[in-house]
């Protein structure tokens, strides 16, 4: 039987799974500048105009910070 020392206790393991970014572009309003672009620390973010923001993969660390800019939750931290 495994169990780690935070179930010991009574504490919930935490979720190490690996997660991509993944922009959600319905959610998005289209209608600003978006926050996340000047927030991502490697500059993967890029936006045209108003319009949903893009990602470059081969740049992106899958850090999340940009999901914590995203009031709309376009933006959003997948299980890879
Ligand atoms: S997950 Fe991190 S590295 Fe990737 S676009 Fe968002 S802020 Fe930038």
């Amino acid at each position: 039987m495994a169990f780690s020392l935070a179930s010991l206790f009574g504490l919930k393991a935490p979720d190490t799974t690996p997660k991509t970014l993944a922009i959600l572009k319905h959610r998005c309003p289209q209608n600003h500048r978006c926050p996340a672009v000047a927030a991502c620390p490697v500059g993967a973010l890029s936006q045209k105009g108003q319009k949903a923001p893009t990602v470059d993969r081969s740049i992106c660390i899958n850090c999340g910070k940009c999901s914590r800019y995203c009031f709309p939750k376009a933006l959003v931290m997948k299980k890879a």
